[in-house]
């Protein structure tokens, strides 16, 4: 299969060749069909499965159709997971102009304040830091978000995110479509899925 069989227009699927991606991973060819279809999803995968692709190819597409500020949220357990997730974004999104801001702990807010003055369309982040600057950044809201993912979801809670992952839902829209990957499926990850997502199609690597 290919990725334009799978739904992802000429553009993006050209972003994946620049990439050096031939064809999509078997966790793309199950999860892109129905991201595109409005789903929400559930994805049992590990990384090196091409989870990241899965989620983004999708949320990018469908920036592409109406594009806005802070249009997708990504959550991750770590810095440097949500580094790799920004830098994906950028990669496949750079022919449209794709802008994407990282809010992590242990670097300077300042920086990361100036990137959300861009009014960038994809915000990545580990759940503190995100939720600092929802508090305290002018001009940063997500009332308008359409895509939330929770990457790595087992990870997100055993890092004892689970209240700052409420108190962001609080801050987003109800109205929304959201990807949920985790490596395992444990009691609270399905807590988790039962809080967050409506009807999803479950995949797996
Ligand atoms: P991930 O599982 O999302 O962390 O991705 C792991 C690595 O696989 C990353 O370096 C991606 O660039 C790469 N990758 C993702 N999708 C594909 C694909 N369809 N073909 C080849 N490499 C890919």
């Amino acid at each position: 299969k290919t990725f334009g069989d799978l739904g992802i227009c000429e553009q993006l699927a050209e972003a994946c060749s620049a990439l050096g991606w031939r064809a999509p991973s078997r966790i793309q060819v199950e999860a892109i069909p129905h991201a595109l279809q409005g789903k929400d999803l559930i994805g049992l995968a590990q990384t090196g499965s091409g989870k990241t692709g899965a989620f983004a190819l999708p949320i990018l597409q469908a920036l592409l159709e109406k594009p806005q500020p802070f249009f997708a949220c990504v959550l991750s357990p770590t810095r440097e997971l949500a580094i790799q997730i920004k830098d994906q974004f950028e990669a496949l999104g750079s022919g449209i102009g794709v802008k994407c801001a990282v809010l992590v702990g242990g670097i300077d807010m300042v920086d990361q304040t100036i990137s959300l003055g861009r009014r960038p369309h994809i915000v990545v982040g580990t759940p503190g830091r995100l939720l600092d600057h929802l508090s305290n950044t002018k001009g940063f809201s997500l009332r308008m978000l359409k895509y939330l993912v929770l990457d790595e979801a087992d990870r997100l809670l055993n890092m004892e995110f689970e209240k700052e992952i409420d108190q962001i839902l609080e801050a987003i829209p109800r109205d929304r479509r959201t990807y949920l990957f985790s490596a395992t499926m444990t009691k609270k990850v399905s807590k988790l899925q039962r809080a967050c997502l409506k009807n999803p199609v479950k995949i797996e690597a």
